[in-house]
C-alpha cells in the first residue's frame, strides 16, 4: 500500500509499506483523511525521530476487516479513531495523569493515519475508536482527537463560569480552546499576531482585539484593571510568558498547550512566589475527553467550520508541513 513516509529530518515521500495484517480484537481501517497536526510537524523536523515512520493521528476512514471479539463495529462503517490509550490501572491513570502512562506513548496506530490502510490495535479499538453517524462528515470527525486535547485543557486549567480566560495564537487548537471555554462557562479573549487568524477567533466566539493596546483596555474592562484568570498560550513560545504573565490576575493561570524544543521558561521567582501564579501544561487527552469530544461534535454543538483551509493527497503532505510552518495553513486536511 501507499503512505507518507518519513525518511529523515524534513523529508516525507509517497512510497510503498507493508499492509498490516489484524489479530483478534483489532480492525483494519481503510483511510478517508487524517487531519496534520503540529505535532506530526514536530516529529517530522526532529533529529530525534526515527525513521522510516509514519504520522498521523486524527484519521478517518471506513472498517475493512474487524477481528475476532470486537464489540460496536462492523465492515462497512466509517469511524475516527485516536492513537494513545492509557492502561487505566497504573499509579499515573489512577491519580489523574492517563498521558504519562508508560502503555499511552507505546500505544499507536499501524502504521498511522497518512496512509492507505491502518491497523486499529485492540485498545483502541476498544476505547478510542468511534462510529459515525450519518449525519457526522469525515472532516468535522477528525476534529475528535484535537478537541479532546482542548477538553482536557480546559478542565486542567479548571475554568468555571464566571472566570475570564484569555487564548494566546488562533489557529485550530486556538479556536477550539475558545469554544471550549466558552462550553466551560467562561468569556474569551483571543490573540494573535496574524489578521486572518484573528477573525478565525472571533468565529469561534472568542473577544479579539486588533492590537496590545486595544486588548490591554479590553481586558482591564473586563476584569476591573485585575488581568484574566487564565492565560492559555499555543503560540509564541516560552519568549512570550512575561507577556502573559503582566495580563494574568494575581493567583492567575498560565497554561501550556505546546512545546517548544529547548525553550526555557523565563520567569521571575518572586513573580511566580508573590503573586502566587501557576504556570501548567497539557500534554494530550485520555478517552473520558475523546468521548466528550465526539459527542460535541456529532451533535453539532461545537464546530469547526472554516478550520481547515487546505485538502491535499497522501503525496503531498510535505507540502502540507510547509503551508502550516509558513502560517498559510490553518489546517490541513490530507486524503490518500
Ligand atoms: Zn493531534
Ligand atoms: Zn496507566
Amino acid at each position: 500500500m501507499k503512505a507518507a513516509i518519513y525518511a529523515g529530518p524534513g523529508r516525507l515521500q509517497l512510497g510503498d509499506w507493508p499492509e498490516p495484517r489484524i489479530g483478534p480484537g483489532e480492525m483494519l481501517v481503510r483511510v478517508s483523511g487524517c487531519g496534520l497536526c503540529g505535532s506530526d510537524i514536530l516529529k517530522a523536523t526532529s533529529p530525534a525521530t526515527k525513521a522510516p515512520a509514519v504520522f498521523g493521528h486524527e484519521m478517518v476512514g471506513k472498517v475493512v476487516e474487524v477481528g475476532a471479539g470486537v464489540k460496536g463495529f462492523r465492515r462497512g462503517r466509517r469511524v475516527v479513531v485516536a492513537h494513545h490509550v492509557p492502561c487505566f490501572a497504573c499509579h499515573y491513570c489512577r491519580r489523574g495523569s492517563p498521558s504519562m502512562c508508560r502503555d499511552f506513548k507505546l500505544s499507536n496506530l499501524d502504521p498511522g493515519g497518512f496512509a492507505e490502510l491502518c491497523r486499529v490495535p485492540a485498545p483502541n479499538a476498544a476505547h478510542a475508536a468511534f462510529a459515525l453517524p450519518d449525519s457526522m462528515s469525515d472532516e468535522t470527525a477528525s476534529f475528535t482527537e484535537p478537541l479532546a486535547c482542548c477538553l482536557r485543557a480546559v478542565k486542567r486549567a479548571g475554568a468555571a463560569p464566571g472566570d475570564t480566560v484569555m487564548v494566546v495564537g488562533l489557529g485550530s487548537i486556538g479556536c477550539l480552546l475558545a469554544r471550549a471555554f466558552s462550553l466551560a462557562g467562561a468569556a474569551v479573549f483571543g490573540a494573535d499576531l496574524v489578521a486572518g487568524r484573528r477573525a478565525l477567533g472571533r468565529r469561534a466566539g472568542a473577544r479579539v482585539p486588533d492590537d496590545d493596546a486595544e486588548l490591554d483596555a479590553a481586558l482591564r474592562q473586563a476584569t476591573a484593571g485585575r488581568g484574566v484568570d487564565i492565560v492559555m498560550l499555543t503560540a509564541g513560545g516560552a519568549a512570550l510568558l512575561p507577556w502573559a504573565a503582566a495580563r494574568v490576575r494575581d493567583g492567575g493561570q498560565l497554561h501550556y498547550f505546546a512545546g517548544g524544543a529547548g525553550a526555557s521558561l523565563p520567569l521571575s521567582l518572586a513573580d511566580l512566589y508573590h503573586r502566587e501564579l501557576t504556570v501548567s501544561a497539557t500534554y494530550s487527552s485520555s478517552p473520558v475527553e475523546l468521548r466528550e469530544a465526539f459527542d460535541l461534535l456529532s451533535r453539532g454543538t461545537v464546530s469547526v467550520d472554516g478550520l481547515i483551509t487546505h485538502r491535499l493527497p497522501l503525496g503531498q503532505l510535505a507540502r502540507g508541513v510547509e503551508l502550516m510552518q509558513r502560517q498559510e495553513a490553518v489546517k490541513v486536511y490530507i486524503t490518500p
